[in-house]
C-alpha cells in the first residue's frame, strides 16, 4: 500500500473542502476502498483520505414526518437489527444483514455500500493492469475476455461490469431518495453510470441521509440474494420487491452496470394475487431484456428470473 495522509473529519464542510483539491478520497467504513488501495486498482493515487465516521450526527435511524431517515455513516448492522427496519422496511434489513460477513457489517456505512465501487476482475486487478473503460480507457477487457459474472442487460458505457450492492435494489423498491451536501436524488436515478465512476455524485459530492417512505398501507416487501457461499459473498443476482400497494416494485441487481428496476415484472404481477403462476409470470418478465451476450452468463437469466418469483410468493 502507498502512504497518504490520513484526516479525522469534524464536519462536512471539512471534507467538501478537502474533496475540492481533487487529490482526496473520503473514507467511511473502508472496506471497499481499502482494498482498492491495497490493490492499486485506480489510475489514480489519493495524497489525502479523509474519515467521514468522525463527522458528529451522521450515525442514526429514525422515522420523522412519515419517513425513515439514515445517517450517511450508519453501519450495516445496525439497518439489519433495528426492529422498525425489519418490519417496515423489511427488504433493506434483509438486504443489509446479507451483505458480506458480520465484521464487514460492523465496519459498513450504507453510503459506502451504495458508493461501492462496481465488481469485475479486470477492473480490480491489481497494480491497474487493465486501464479499462470504467476507469476512463479505451476497452472492456471482459466484452473478449471471461464475462461470466458480468451483465446480462447489456453494456453502459461500453462496460459489463456489474453493480454488486445488497442495499441498492431495495432502496429502490422502496422508493428511497439519497441526500447529499447539495441535492436529493431519487434512488434509481443514483446509479446512472458516469465514466469513469459508479454512481451520479461528482467527485467532491457527499452523501448524507438516506430517506424511504413509509411504506404504503398494506405493502409488505422482501429481499433474496443467490451467491454460490452461504457466509461472506458478493450477489450473483439479487432482488427486492414491495408488494401491496398500488404499484409494485421490483429491483434486481447484479445483473447490469446498475440496479436494474424490472417495470415488465411490476406490470406483470400488478392487481394480481400472489400465486405461483402470478409469481412465476412476473419473473419471466423481469428476464424479457436480457440479452444473448454474454453466453457464458446466461445461467444468470435462469436465477433472476427464480429470485423475483420466490421474493413474490415470500410475501404471500
Ligand atoms: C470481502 C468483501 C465482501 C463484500 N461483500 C459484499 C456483499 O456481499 N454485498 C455488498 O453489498 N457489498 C459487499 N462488499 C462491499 C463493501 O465493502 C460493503 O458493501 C460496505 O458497505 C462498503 O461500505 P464502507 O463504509 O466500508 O465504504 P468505504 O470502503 O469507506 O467506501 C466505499 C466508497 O464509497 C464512498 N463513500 C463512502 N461514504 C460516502 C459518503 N457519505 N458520500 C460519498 N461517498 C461515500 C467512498 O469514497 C468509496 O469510494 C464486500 C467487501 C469485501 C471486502
Amino acid at each position: 500500500m502507498k502512504p497518504f495522509n490520513h484526516t479525522n473529519a469534524t464536519s462536512i464542510a471539512e471534507i467538501k473542502t478537502a474533496l475540492a483539491d481533487g487529490k482526496t478520497t473520503l473514507i467511511a467504513g473502508g472496506t471497499d476502498l481499502l482494498g482498492t488501495l491495497k490493490d492499486n486498482i485506480l489510475r489514480d493515487y489519493p495524497a489525502n483520505v479523509i474519515n467521514i465516521k468522525t463527522v458528529p450526527g451522521l450515525d442514526y435511524i429514525k422515522e420523522e414526518n412519515g419517513m425513515l431517515k439514515i445517517g450517511a455513516t450508519t453501519r450495516l448492522a445496525d439497518i439489519a437489527a433495528n426492529e422498525t427496519i425489519q418490519k417496515k422496511y423489511t427488504a433493506l434489513a434483509q438486504a443489509a444483514s446479507r451483505v458480506a460477513s458480520p465484521h464487514i457489517r460492523e465496519m459498513g456505512t450504507i453510503a459506502g455500500n451504495i458508493a461501492q465501487l462496481h465488481r469485475c476482475w479486470y477492473l480490480r486487478k491489481p497494480e491497474n493492469r487493465f486501464d479499462c473503460k470504467r476507469k476512463g480507457g479505451s476497452t472492456c477487457f471482459a466484452m473478449q475476455g471471461d464475462n461470466r459474472y458480468h451483465s446480462i442487460l447489456g453494456a453502459e458505457g461500453g462496460c459489463l461490469a456489474v453493480n454488486s450492492s445488497d442495499t441498492a435494489p431495495a432502496l429502490i423498491a422502496l422508493n428511497a431518495k439519497i441526500v447529499t451536501d447539495s441535492r436529493t436524488i431519487d434512488a434509481e436515478k443514483f446509479f446512472e453510470v458516469k465514466k469513469p465512476g459508479n454512481t451520479v455524485l461528482e467527485k467532491d459530492e457527499i452523501i448524507t441521509e438516506i430517506q424511504i417512505p413509509e411504506p404504503p398501507k398494506g405493502a409488505k416487501s422482501a429481499f433474496i440474494k443467490f451467491a454460490f457461499r452461504k457466509s461472506i459473498d458478493f450477489p450473483i443476482v439479487n432482488c427486492a420487491v414491495m408488494i401491496g400497494g398500488d404499484n409494485p416494485r421490483i429491483c434486481l441487481n447484479a445483473v447490469a452496470p446498475r440496479p436494474y428496476r424490472a417495470v415488465k415484472a411490476e406490470e406483470a404481477i400488478k392487481g394480481k394475487s400472489i400465486t405461483e403462476e402470478n409469481a412465476a409470470a412476473a419473473g419471466e418478465a423481469a428476464v424479457a431484456e436480457v440479452k444473448s451476450f454474454p453466453e457464458a452468463a446466461m445461467f444468470k437469466k435462469q436465477i433472476a428470473k427464480t429470485l423475483v418469483k420466490r421474493a413474490i410468493l415470500s410475501l404471500a
